[in-house]
């Protein structure tokens, strides 16, 4: 099989492929700095594809399908309004992408399913969603399945948050087994070669991709504990107006270790000053928390929340002039994910051929959104 350089693209620019969960109307303030600022960054340079995982929000809400639906519309609406462009980035909507599930099926006998259940994020969501010992066969599944959503793309770099690691580890394992098994990769060529050109022996479909960790690889949720997440009641969404930023900013509670009678250096307020606020402002903040001195919480939460709100303004602007359309914005939405099926179809068509072909299962290839 002739395989020209793997990650190259029509346009000649190296691949990403990342994405978001509907689980949710809108994204929050994790995404942004643990992806999102990372995507904005490198949209131009990269040839994207931002994926809506709208399949795998049914893992979690099977029973609410007009949900499911009313998220994708509002995540979409929210990545146009922080400036993704979908003029230079191809956006994808999971379900319309058949080539997706059909590689998933074969990643999933590449892996053991102990491994799958050991996943530490998968055990974490278990816990952390309240999904008990009765989740979906799907659950654990869409692990397998994030594999595939990536490697259909066959990018090089995955921009997430810290959170996604071990999912893009297993990716890392999926990818390097199929080459070594199909496409005939020596276990001696490094995984990080498997598919470089010029390379001896790199002869695999699959570049083995890489995850790009944001500038806040964990953004804590306003629980303190948890991530800060969509589906657990803890974020300042993008579209949070002014009132309702400083409000979740203000419960935030601020007490003293009752041992170093000291509000710890890793108090969740601390992490949002980092985050939100210039460098030397928040090691400021830092020091005057670390001395143990009188501090006036309510001071700096205003001022944290005029940080965050300054940020997010023009973001809600984009995203409230989209919603004062009559369709609220829905048709835009749908043509430009109808353009983007159109687009990755092509591409994760072309993948399918080949791992096909290199699974020795191919007959002829098929057309679908040429
Ligand atoms: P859910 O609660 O449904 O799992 P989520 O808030 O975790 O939703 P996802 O759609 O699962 O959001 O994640 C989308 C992307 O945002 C992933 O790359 C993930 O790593 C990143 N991300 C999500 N939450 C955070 C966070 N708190 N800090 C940094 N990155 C995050
Ligand atoms: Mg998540």
């Amino acid at each position: 099989m002739s395989t020209p350089h793997a990650t190259a693209t029509t346009a000649g620019k190296p691949r990403i492929l990342t994405g978001d969960t509907p689980t949710s109307t809108g994204l929050h303030l994790g995404h942004y700095v643990g992806s999102l600022e990372n995507r904005l960054q490198l949209q131009q340079q990269y040839d994207c594809f931002f994926l809506i995982a709208n399949v795998h929000a049914f893992t979690t809400l099977a029973e609410k399908p007009a949900d499911i639906r009313a998220n994708t519309m509002g995540i979409v609406k929210d990545w146009l309004a922080v400036g993704l462009d979908p003029d230079a980035s191809t956006f994808v909507l999971q379900s319309e992408i058949p080539a997706i599930a059909e590689l998933t099926f074969f990643f999933a006998m590449l892996l053991p399913f102990n491994k799958v259940m050991r996943n530490p994020t998968l055990k974490t969501e278990i816990d952390t969603k309240g999904l008990g010992d009765s989740y979906p066969f799907g659950f654990p599944m869409y692990a397998v399945g994030q594999c595939a959503d990536i490697l259909a793309f066959r990018p090089e770099l995955v921009p997430v948050g810290e959170d996604q690691e071990a999912h893009i580890e297993m990716c890392r394992d999926v990818a390097g087994k199929f080459n070594q098994l199909y496409c005939g990769v020596n276990n001696r060529v490094p995984l990080d070669e498997h598919a470089k050109p010029g390379t001896a022996g790199a002869s695999g479909l699959f570049p083995v991709p890489k995850a790009k960790i944001g500038r806040v690889a964990r953004l804590a949720g306003l629980d303190g504990v948890n991530k800060m997440s969509k589906s657990l009641g803890n974020a300042i969404f993008l579209y949070d107006d002014d009132k309702a930023v400083q409000k979740k900013i203000n419960k935030i509670t601020v007490l003293p270790d009752e041992a170093t009678k000291l509000v710890p250096q890793s108090h969740v307020l601390l992490q949002y000053c980092d985050a939100f606020l210039p460098a030397a402002r928040a090691k400021e903040i830092r020091a005057m928390y670390a001395a143990g001195g009188e501090v006036m919480h309510g001071h700096i939460k205003a001022e944290l929340g005029a940080a965050i709100n300054t940020l997010l303004t023009p973001m809600r602007a984009r995203r409230a002039d989209m919603e004062a359309r009559p369709d609220k914005g829905d048709g835009l939405v749908l043509d430009i994910l109808r353009r983007g099926a159109a687009r990755a179809n092509t591409i994760a068509e072309e993948t399918l051929y080949r791992a096909k072909q290199a699974m020795q299962i191919d007959i002829a290839p098929r057309r679908i959104g040429m």
